[in-house]
């Protein structure tokens, strides 16, 4: 078939190498370069121990307290708020304890054993050396904090994710960390990529060697004829397409609307710091519950990534946000003097109000398919929403249960 996804982030490109794996001319378009939307900054965890959705119980108590500290871990741009307001109400509504379990075990689907499900492939795109694992280790400054955390780590271990305890060893094993962190937990299962953009190219690259076309045209619109999607319109002309898959990201709204599905999407921006030539080198990521900071040393320098932000995909960044990661970096690394020199990125996280992605055939085009709000675990999850695109374009058994990521849920 002529399939045509749009978007090439990290979903987009899974997509498209996994159809072009099994057989499909693949042509994916994209106005921007491969991997420069969210992949392009994210801190490149492949992270199996991701599992549970933002909104759980329990979490309106807290957001108060967040949205207080002005470099806190979640923001709101208050005039934002009338379009946020149906997306935090769904989002809100998820938060009851039959919800979150139920989107809990779907993202544990989604996600599981994610490098394995990677390694076809990197196998494909001679692209082994942009996946490590060494696992994440996670850290807390006392026994207190690790404990408070502990019935989510048990619930992990039931689901057959292993986490090792670890007492002052955390410094063994990242010796540039402070101190004060006196515990922690290794994740062995989870795996690290150091530089999703390159991961992403190299993807493109191997499609294009393949007898794929990487077009930087935007997807403006769609032709539906009889209930198919007969091309995709961009400024360049009309694209003929046997199938088509919307992965662009946070900006999918639009066309998923036009392909009949209306979708709860907010773009949850987060940021980065990343510093240049600081000297020390982390083994595997590391990350701090408590200070909600995700540190890794990627291919370009050492990364500080986090925080969610709620102000439209539009506005500008407000970059008070990554100097605050890189605060944060500091407190986790006192070897970091404060005039490093930083770099800063904002990107979109694409966000459904139960934590899941949207993938499924459209509504009114059987020929299309979403494949779009994978927020905090899309480049986790990419390649295995790869497989579950490529099944659905072959009408094959998916390779994990649909109905979670149904694009008709908030209907
Ligand atoms: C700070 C931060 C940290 C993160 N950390 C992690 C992490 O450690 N692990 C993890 O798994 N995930 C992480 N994420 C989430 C992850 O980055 C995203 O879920 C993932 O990148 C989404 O991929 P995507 O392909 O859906 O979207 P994108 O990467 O945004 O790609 C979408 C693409 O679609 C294109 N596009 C848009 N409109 C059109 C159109 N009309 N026509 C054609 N193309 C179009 C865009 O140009 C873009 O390139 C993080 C995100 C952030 C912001």
């Amino acid at each position: 078939m002529r399939v045509v996804v749009v978007g090439a982030g990290a979903v987009g490109l899974c997509c498209a190498l996994t159809l072009q794996m099994q057989g499909h001319d693949v042509t994916i378009l994209d106005p921007a370069g491969p991997g420069e939307g969210a992949t392009m900054g994210n801190p490149g965890g492949i992270s199996v121990s991701s599992i549970f959705p933002t909104a759980v119980p329990g979490i309106h108590r807290k957001v108060p307290g967040w949205l207080l500290d002005p470099l806190g871990p979640l923001a709101i741009h208050w005039r934002h708020l009338p379009a946020l307001a149906p997306w935090l109400w769904r989002f809100l509504r998820s938060a009851t304890p039959a919800r979150a379990e139920a989107a809990t075990l779907a993202l544990r689907a989604l996600t599981a054993d994610a490098p394995a499900v990677y390694a076809p492939l990197l196998a494909y795109a001679d692209a082994a050396d942009l996946m490590r694992q060494d696992g994440h280790l996670i850290v807390y400054r006392s026994i207190a904090t690790m404990e408070a955390e502990a019935a989510s780590w048990r619930r992990r271990a039931a689901l057959g994710i292993e986490a090792t305890p670890l007492g002052p060893e955390v410094l063994d094993l990242e010796p540039a960390l402070d101190p004060a962190f006196r515990c922690g937990r290794l994740v062995p299962g989870n795996a690290h990529c150091p530089d999703p953009r390159r991961l992403m190219q190299r993807f493109a690259a191997t499609l294009e060697r393949q007898g794929g076309r990487l077009l930087r045209q935007a997807a403006h619109d769609v032709a539906i004829t009889d209930g198919r999607v007969a091309a995709v319109r961009t400024e360049a002309g009309d694209i003929q397409a046997d199938a088509v898959i919307l992965a662009a990201g946070a900006h999918s709204r639009r066309l998923a609307a036009r392909l009949g599905d209306r979708v709860p999407l907010e773009a949850e921006r987060g940021y980065h710091a990343e510093v240049q030539n600081c000297g020390i080198r982390l083994r595997r990521p590391v990350f701090s519950t408590a200070d909600k900071v995700f540190a890794a040393s990627m291919d370009t320098g050492l990364r500080f990534a986090g925080t969610a932000e709620f102000a439209g995909a539009d506005t500008a960044p407000d970059w008070r946000r990554a100097d605050g990661l890189f605060a944060l970096g500091r407190s986790l690394f006192p070897a970091l003097r404060q005039d490093e020199t930083i770099t800063r990125w904002m990107g979109l996280r694409p966000s459904t109000p139960d934590s899941l992605p949207v993938i499924g055939r459209s509504r009114r085009a059987a020929n299309a398919f979403h494949a779009f709000g994978h927020g905090h675990v899309g480049l986790t999850g990419a390649a295995m929403t790869g497989r579950i695109v490529a099944a659905l374009v072959a009408d094959a058994p998916s390779p994990v249960p649909l109905a979670p990521y149904a694009p008709d849920r908030f209907a």
